[in-house]
């Protein structure tokens, strides 16, 4: 059962309410650098971000934002863009009223945002601008930068109390609290999403329940400072996932390191396929492959295994321009032998299993649990990619 929250227009995208777990991340170019910022949210919302967001720290940023915004639509981008704040967002938000009409969300960071009486005052300032264009918030608390005051009057009054019980407490209150202020500004509910992102798996869980305990805002999840590679994606989808399978999260983002060179766009992904393995959402044809072992003959298995995945990947945006949506649902299995191979393979759409060790060198193929044909030779994979269209076309078109 999903929790119920309040539904956030962002610009042509709900979060919240009924609305599917929207997908998003952010940029790493220099948001003043028009050409790469376009090039990189471009890039973002065609491997599917739903929304795309990117820092605004200084001036130049808040002066490009307007010019991005209009590359963007000239390029038929509609992907609403986030402006990341933190110390002078009230600041740059009043100087430059192109940059907050442009932007479809503001986010705004209470640790962040001044202290004693100029930390109201300056959140009350980008609330009244977000009241004045009709623009969402998302009030995004970080353990990294939290309300210190919040943080040590709890620890005040619980001297016995864990440190990592408090912090998770302290980000709870700051994030409510926070949002209460901004709806008594005149800031309605359905303009207000939250998070509480921490860079631990137990903690960020638990700030996320009581969150989702205590109020219907609509959340957004995310496992701050996930790390580099497979501890990242690992972490991000331990963390993710209890929540999601919970039915709690509106829409997510993966904030894992990139590896130098690598594409921003993986992690977009890894977001998508936390969805995916879930349950949640469908967004490409799933491939079922055992790990291989000894039985297996030679690094054959593992080539098909990989071809088959980035054939996927690279063919699944054509069919859905030609309409055929429901691809997605479709699973293939390769398999390394005959030991799970023909019985995994009866379970999914296609499945071939490849010979092992001492098996007959054929390739039995299995379509919709019937066995379909036997493939050998050097044309295997060819053959098989032509099943695999030739069921596409059969079945989703
Ligand atoms: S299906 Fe065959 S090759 Fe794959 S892991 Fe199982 S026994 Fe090994």
């Amino acid at each position: 059962m999903r929790r119920k929250s309040v539904a956030v227009s962002v610009g042509n995208v709900i979060i919240g309410g009924d609305a599917p777990v929207r997908v998003q991340s952010m940029t790493n170019t220099l948001t003043a650098d028009v050409n790469s910022t376009v090039k990189q949210i471009i890039e973002l919302a065609n491997a599917g971000s739903e929304l795309v967001r990117f820092t605004v720290k200084d001036e130049d940023d808040a002066k490009a934002v307007p010019i991005i915004k209009k590359c963007l639509e000239e390029k038929n981008c509609s992907v609403p863009i986030v402006g990341d704040f933190h110390y002078n967002g009230h600041l740059l938000l009043s100087k430059y009223p192109e940059c907050a009409k442009a932007l479809d969300k503001y986010r705004i960071n209470p640790g962040n945002v001044g202290f004693g009486n100029a930390h109201d005052d300056n959140f009350k300032q980008m609330v009244d601008i977000a009241i004045k264009y009709g623009k969402p918030v998302r009030i995004g608390v970080n353990a990294g930068s939290l309300d210190q005051s919040v943080l040590k009057k709890l620890m005040d009054e619980n001297k016995d109390q864990k440190s990592e019980e408090l912090l998770v407490e302290a980000m709870v209150i700051s994030s409510l609290e926070s949002a209460k202020k901004a709806e008594s500004y005149g800031l309605n509910k359905n303009k207000i999403v939250l998070s509480a992102k921490v860079s631990k798996v137990p903690e960020m869980i638990s700030a996320y329940q009581k969150l989702a305990k205590r109020s219907d805002y609509a959340l957004h999840l995310g496992l701050t400072e996930a790390g580099l590679g497979t501890k990242g994606v690992v972490a991000s989808s331990a963390a993710l996932s209890v929540l999601l399978q919970q039915g709690i999260g509106d829409t997510i983002r993966v904030s894992i390191t990139p590896k130098p060179g690598s594409s921003r766009t993986e992690e977009v992904f890894v977001s998508q396929q936390i969805l995916q393995v879930n349950n949640i959402r469908k967004f490409m044809p799933m491939v079922t492959s055992c790990p291989g072992c000894g039985r297996t003959t030679s690094t054959l298995f593992q080539k098909i295994a990989e071809e088959i995945t980035d054939y996927l990947q690279q063919k699944t945006p054509e069919w859905k321009a030609k309409g055929y949506e429901s691809v997605s649902n479709m699973v293939i299995a390769v398999m390394g032998c005959i030991v799970n191979g023909p019985g995994e393979s009866k379970e999914v759409n296609i499945g071939l299993s490849l010979p092992g060790n001492g098996e007959y060198l054929v390739s039995p193929v299995f379509i919709d649990g019937k066995l379909a044909t036997k493939l050998k030779g050097e044309n295997r994979i060819k053959e098989f990619k032509a099943l695999i269209d030739k069921y596409v076309e059969d079945n989703y078109s």
